[in-house]
């Protein structure tokens, strides 16, 4: 047996491999320089393009470009109507902000419990969480896999209940043939560094409703409009305006919209990279009986953003903290998404307690995510494998 280097052993890689990263290339570059040449660094003709973009990407008859995943859910929060005394039902397996949107309108965040398979939001705990006061739920596309759409659509039908999906994982993703984006009530992208796309800091709402489409441009910009359509007062000039709302500055720039259109351009490629990767880690990882992979809905067509790895604890020696550092002994920078969001101290201090999802505990307590990212070498993808199977290995009951 090989002595893990987390003991002083040789390391599977002398150079770290990260678990994400952005690929930037030249075109990409090229397209934020003319931008900053042009008339308009923010405001101007890329934000439209971006939003058509969108559009014919996902099907989604609305689109919004503000400024990053967080300001999507928080105008998609508001757009659906949640405020003061309403709930609203998403997982707590997920980064922060999805739940921080519904406490930003001053709702309340109720979190169901996962599927321990798919570790998506279980639609039966959803349904029993609804009370008289849930106004939407906010579902995930975690990990890029669909959540299940299907369930989910006819339980918010059923009880009149938005369906928001946090989509920052699932760009690209199809669920029974129809792009994420053009499913949901509203689907919030993100296009942060280590996502599929980026444009530094970006994001996007897509709607299916032309109201829910109004409701949330007006929000993501001060609440003002210039519509004439929109406008109580008529008949001024052109310099006229009204806000009608308390709404934000979550504008995406011109220059952030030129790298994520220029990044878009690319989609195709890096989707196919991602999938060729997930389907060798997938290959190799499913022959080992002590780590279990991500099952996913039927009709899933999944473009995977995060890689997880979960530990059959009860056939190892050791627990997940062992595995992760003995992994970034061997300079593989796994990684963990996520903790639930109702274990920090923010959520303990307004009440939420340890206990509330036994799925997602145990499915914290069991996973790591491995790297994925589309300048990912195939040798870099077998050092991770040889690590995964070197640490096993050590472990192995
Ligand atoms: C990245 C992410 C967000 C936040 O997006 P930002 O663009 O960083 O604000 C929200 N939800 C999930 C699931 C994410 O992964």
């Amino acid at each position: 047996m090989q002595s893990l280097a987390l003991y002083g052993g040789e390391p599977t890689r002398k150079v770290r491999l990260g678990y994400g990263h952005q690929y930037i290339d030249e075109a990409d570059i090229q397209a934020v320089v003319d931008t900053l040449k042009s008339d308009f660094l923010t405001c101007g003709p890329k934000v439209e393009k971006l939003e058509q973009k969108l559009c014919a990407l996902t099907g989604a008859p609305y689109c919004t470009a503000v400024s990053n995943g967080t300001a999507a859910l928080h105008v998609a929060c508001l757009a659906a109507g949640i405020g003061p005394g309403d709930e609203a039902i998403t997982t707590p397996i997920t980064f922060a902000a999805s739940a921080n949107a519904i406490l930003y309108c001053g709702g309340t965040p109720v979190f169901a419990d996962i599927d321990p398979e798919t570790y998506e939001i279980d639609p039966a705990s959803v349904e029993a969480h609804i009370t008289g006061r849930t106004k939407a739920v906010i579902a995930v596309d975690f990990t890029g896999a669909p959540c299940d759409y299907e369930a989910l659509r006819s339980i918010c039908k059923k009880h009149h209940l938005l369906l928001i999906v946090d989509a920052a994982h699932s760009i690209g993703t199809r669920y029974q043939g129809t792009p994420v984006g053009s499913i949901a009530d509203l689907t919030t992208f993100s296009f942060h560094p280590v996502k599929t796309i980026t444009a530094g800091e970006g994001g996007a709402v897509m709607s299916r409703d032309p109201n829910l489409a109004r409701r949330v441009l007006m929000f993501a910009r001060h609440g003002i409009t210039r519509d004439p359509d929109l406008l109580q007062e008529q008949g001024n000039s052109n310099w006229y305006y009204e806000q009608q709302m308390l709404g934000y500055n979550y504008r995406m720039t011109d220059i952030q919209c030129a790298l994520a259109l220029s990044q878009l351009d690319k989609i195709d490629y890096f989707t196919a990279r991602r999938r060729e990767l997930v389907q060798r880690y997938d290959d190799v990882l499913a022959e080992l009986p002590e780590v279990h992979i991500q099952k996913e809905y039927e009709g899933a067509d999944t473009v995977r953003h995060l890689y997880i790895l979960r530990l059959d604890l009860d056939r190892l020696s050791c627990g997940r903290r062992e595995f992760y550092d003995a992994m970034q002994a061997e300079n593989i920078g796994v990684n963990v998404h996520y903790i639930p969001v109702y274990w920090f101290p923010y959520y303990q201090s307004l009440g939420y307690r340890k206990g509330l999802c036994p799925n997602a505990e145990a499915y914290y307590e069991s996973s790591m995510t491995l790297p994925l990212f589309y300048g990912m070498t195939d040798q870099d993808q077998e050092d991770v494998i040889c690590a995964v199977k070197k640490v096993l290995e050590y472990y192995r009951k």
